[in-house]
């Protein structure tokens, strides 16, 4: 099984959440209290029971309000600055990429890792912290669903296409398709950070109107530590796989 990437179409988002939804199901995350803050964003970040959340970003043009939304969540960085991290750190098989591309957590082995520096390592603001347990925990690029032929949950919920997933090559296409299309009507268009991560983002304005974190020096500077290949850089994937639980185990849930 080759790489695999998502494309996040951010001008086909509505806001539905439908996508939080799913994954917060599919993943047996509960939901979190939360109060009225004035916002449809709801709960108000990310954490370690919602591992995907759609930021609402009101942005004036002229006279008018427009909605700017962004599914955020892990990039599944092609050389993860968390991988790169976990193995400074020593602890073996914490946190590892498989042959799809996808960075995933051992939520048991992340206890023994400090989670201010894996925090700090993250060019995008994702890990977060489970305050009882001390596990740390992101998206899992739904691999167990993947690795069986299924979509990733959010995927699967999508109801206006704006969440694509498949091989990174046919999914490199498709968003280079779609830019072409845009970047007449829209001249900040781009896609962000294509060359180092797995979750491709279509926007259409400037990054900072979007409330999301940026790969900065620092980040590129941890990437090319990469070079000096990670140990846990594939090859375990099929114990990562045996950390989840099976889709045996959860009823066989379909697709
Ligand atoms: S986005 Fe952050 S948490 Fe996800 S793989 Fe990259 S460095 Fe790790
Ligand atoms: S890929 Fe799975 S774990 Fe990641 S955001 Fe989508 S549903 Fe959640």
């Amino acid at each position: 099984m080759g790489t695999k990437s998502f494309f996040i179409d951010t001008t086909k988002c509505t806001g539905c959440r439908g996508c939080q939804v799913a994954c917060k199901q599919w993943n047996e995350l509960p939901a979190e209290k939360t109060v009225n803050r004035g916002t449809y964003q709801n709960p108000p970040d990310l954490s370690s029971q919602t591992y995907t959340l759609v930021r609402f970003n009101e942005v004036l043009e002229g006279d008018n309000i427009k909605w700017h939304f962004f599914k955020d969540q892990c990039r599944h960085c092609i050389s993860p600055p968390c991988l790169i991290e976990a193995d400074n750190q020593k602890v073996e098989g914490a946190i590892i990429q498989d042959a799809t591309g996808t960075v995933v957590y051992d939520l048991e082995k992340t206890q023994k890792l400090s989670f201010q520096k894996i925090k700090e390592s993250c060019p995008y603001n994702i890990p977060r912290v489970n305050p009882k347990t001390k596990s740390i925990s992101k998206c899992t690029m739904c691999v167990d669903r993947i690795t069986n032929g299924l979509l990733p949950a959010c995927a699967k919920a999508c109801p206006t296409g704006a969440v694509q997933f498949g091989d990174r090559e046919e999914i490199l296409k498709k968003a280079h398709v779609r830019l072409d299309e845009l970047k007449p009507l829209y001249k900040e268009a781009r896609i962000l950070d294509e060359e180092e991560v797995n979750v491709l983002y279509l926007i259409v304005d400037k990054p900072a109107l979007y409330q999301i974190a940026e790969r900065d020096d620092r980040s590129s500077l941890l990437a090319l530590k990469s070079l000096f290949k990670p140990l846990s850089v594939l090859g375990i994937g099929a114990a990562l796989l045996c950390q989840l639980p099976s889709l045996r185990e959860r009823g066989m849930k379909k697709d």
